[in-house]
């Protein structure tokens, strides 16, 4: 996807670009298929083996034991902790359980609105029914929908709407009121979604928050890595990313720590929360911010013209201004908290520069310049 395309109440649309060099794009893939792919790697490693169904459900941690379901033959095991490392995910029982007994403190935050996938079907010969190079955004302020284009020619929308309140998961509970909601605030979407009422009705509205612990692991015994230690909110789109970067810290950690008779985890584990935690809760905080800037700044003309005037910044001075959203896209050797530090500076130039203006030439490039070179040291 080359950019984001946004659609006004009025059907006019416009298109903002994610980066400006070729390779400045996102990926919109299969979660099904990068998951088997995964799978199948892993299973092609000597030493692992998979055992699928089974549920962990119980951790003594002094006796260094958990309690592990077998669902297809509904019989519990016990297995030893030496250690145990959780990828359990946003809602993770092993961190739930290492937090009840005292281990770490751990936090989940609601973010009261939730979510709702819809789908728009293929056209003729699995055609795109629109423009299937971009990310649809559909900004209503409070709430948004989004599509994401899929191999076959279809869309996957996710509606994300407040929980409660006057328009809301809560308020929109008959078929009526859900169709009229849907026409009203993304007229040429619901055109393309023949099934939305009965999607809506059916589909579960899905949880947003974050997830925050601290520290991530219990002595040598356990460890949570991915979101199981720190889910985000979806609204950069780095989540899963952050959760590989996670696992190319962890190895180096490991490796650090290898010895001839076996790995010093505990140390491992402490060092790769020190190295990690600061990044993923820098990136946690810019998810969040974007799902404002995404439901609602992106509809704003003075946003646009920020928008233009950083890639004009980048252009003239690649090595110092990278925009904060390129700086966590695209430039993955920058982390996730330099990114953020460097974008409040870069966000103070670009409100200096653009007060009073309304297009890019009545920037004072001038001072631009001035500004860059004494706040953003070469990257
Ligand atoms: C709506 C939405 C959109 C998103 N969009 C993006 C995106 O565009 N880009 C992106 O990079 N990321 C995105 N993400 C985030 C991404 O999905 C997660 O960051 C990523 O999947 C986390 O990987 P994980 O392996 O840590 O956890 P998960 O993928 O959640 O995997 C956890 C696994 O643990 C299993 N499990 C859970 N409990 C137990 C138990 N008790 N015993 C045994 N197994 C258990 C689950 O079945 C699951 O297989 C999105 C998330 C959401 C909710």
């Amino acid at each position: 996807m080359r950019g984001r395309l946004i659609h006004f109440e009025n059907r006019h649309t416009a298109f903002q670009p994610y980066g400006q060099r070729p390779n400045e794009l996102n990926f919109s893939v299969s979660r099904h298929r990068l998951n088997q792919a995964l799978i199948e790697v892993a299973a092609e490693l000597p030493g692992i083996s998979l055992h699928f169904q089974h549920r962990f459900e119980t951790a003594d941690f002094s006796g260094k034991t958990a309690r592990i379901r077998d669902l297809a033959k509904d019989r519990v095991v016990s297995v030893p902790m030496q250690p145990m490392l959780a990828t359990d995910g946003a809602g993770s029982s092993m961190r739930r359980q290492m937090s009840a007994q005292g281990l770490i403190r751990a936090g989940e935050t609601d973010l009261e609105h939730g979510y709702k996938e819809l789908s728009i079907p293929a056209g003729p010969g699995g055609s795109f029914r629109l423009a299937g190079d971009v990310l649809h955004i559909w900004p209503r302020g409070n709430y948004m929908l989004i599509a994401l284009p899929n191999d076959d020619g279809s869309f996957t929308a996710t509606l994300f709407l407040p929980n409660r309140g006057p328009t809301s998961f809560e308020s929109l509970n008959d078929s009526k009121t859900i169709d009229e909601f849907l026409t009203q605030s993304f007229p040429d979407a619901r055109e393309l979604m023949p099934d939305a009422v009965a999607e809506f009705s059916a589909h579960a509205v899905g949880f947003l928050g974050a997830v925050s612990a601290h520290p991530w692991h219990s002595g040598a015994t356990a460890a949570l890595i991915g979101d199981a230690a720190h889910a985000m909110v979806p609204f950069h789109g780095q989540g899963m990313n952050c959760c590989f970067e996670d696992c190319i810290e962890f190895d180096a950690c490991v490796a650090r720590h290898s010895r001839s008779d076996g790995y010093s985890w505990a140390e491992a584990f402490a060092e790769f929360g020190a190295a990690r935690k600061p990044n993923t809760d820098a990136i946690t905080a810019m998810a969040l911010e974007n799902y404002l800037e995404m439901r609602e700044s992106v509809a704003d003309p003075k946003f646009q013209l920020r928008q233009a005037l950083s890639l004009e910044l980048e252009r003239r001075f690649p090595r110092r201004f990278i925009p904060r959203y390129s700086m966590v896209m695209f430039h993955h050797e920058i982390p996730y908290l330099t990114a953020q530090r460097r974008g409040v500076t870069q966000d103070e130039i670009l409100s200096g520069l653009t007060q009073g203006a309304g297009a890019l030439s009545d920037i004072d490039f001038g001072r631009a310049e001035l500004e860059i070179i004494a706040k953003l040291p070469p990257l």
